[in-house]
């Protein structure tokens, strides 16, 4: 029963993707694919690079060394990339990789660590950031890869907004906003670009959360009436924005 191409593996490449093109993937692609997919010469995968759209690639030569494909056919137009901006502060590792991956699936287009006064983490790894975004991509079959932006201080992201992000709105989770109903609120904001904003665990500082609320580009939301672990709040604001004002409509 042939592999439909939902069910081919995906993977994201670096290389321009045309048909009749000859690619050798590297280590830890080639061990997926030959040693624990089992492929053979002939199997097909789905390779994407987030700019030429999908193509079914049909190994040529299974080397353990470096599996060798043909990429035969476009299987999907390169999508538009997501509009939405994601901000966070960092969390530790295991809870940090989870959230760069879950705003991914839930298609933020940007994200970007934000530094502010409780932020538990020292140094971020851009590049672990972006594995965590391109895994995710592969296991969601979104086309265009989140970018994944240099850490900026709160400071800084509020004094560039308008610079940045011209009339995109900033939805600020807080869980000191008073009760409302989210989906009410957000209403008001379809059609216009939005960014969501989720503190660290230790929430803003009283400083922090005075200045974003002065902000005109600022829309604080509350998610309920219990405290969430941040990256709770960032599932649950992104999927509250995903379903009232984005693309779950
Ligand atoms: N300072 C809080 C913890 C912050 S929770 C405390 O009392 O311990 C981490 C982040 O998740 C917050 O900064 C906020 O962005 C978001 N968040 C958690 N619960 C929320 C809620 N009920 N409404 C809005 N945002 C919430």
């Amino acid at each position: 029963m042939p592999r439909t191409h939902k069910s081919l593996p995906r993977l994201h490449v670096e290389a321009d993707l045309g048909a009749g093109q000859a690619l050798t993937l590297g280590r830890e692609q080639t061990n997926y694919l030959v040693a624990v997919m089992r492929m053979k010469a002939g199997d097909a995968a789905i390779l994407f690079n987030g700019r030429d759209g999908a193509w079914l690639a049909r190994i040529t030569d299974p080397h353990r060394k470096g599996v060798m494909l043909e990429v035969v056919v476009q299987t999907a137009r390169q999508t538009a990339p997501a509009d939405l901006w994601f901000g966070f502060a960092p969390l530790k590792a295991g809870r940090l990789d989870y959230l760069v991956q879950k705003a991914t699936e839930m298609g933020a287009g940007t994200i970007q660590p934000v530094i502010t006064r409780f932020t538990q983490v020292s140094r971020l790894k851009p590049e672990k950031l972006l594995a965590n975004v391109i895994e995710a991509a592969e296991q969601c079959q979104v086309l265009s890869v989140p970018a994944v932006a240099p850490e900026v201080t709160l400071d800084a992201l509020i004094a560039g907004w308008r610079v940045n992000h011209g009339l995109r709105r900033l939805i600020v989770c807080d869980e000191s906003a008073p009760p409302s109903s989210p989906v009410e609120l957000l209403g008001w904001l379809r059609g216009l670009s939005i960014g969501v904003l989720i503190g660290p665990e230790g929430g803003f500082s009283d400083d922090e959360r005075s200045q974003l609320l002065a902000q005109a580009f600022v829309v604080p939301i509350s998610l309920g009436p219990r405290i969430l672990r941040a990256d709770t709040a960032a599932v649950a604001a992104l999927a509250l924005v995903q379903a009232t004002i984005g693309d779950w409509r």
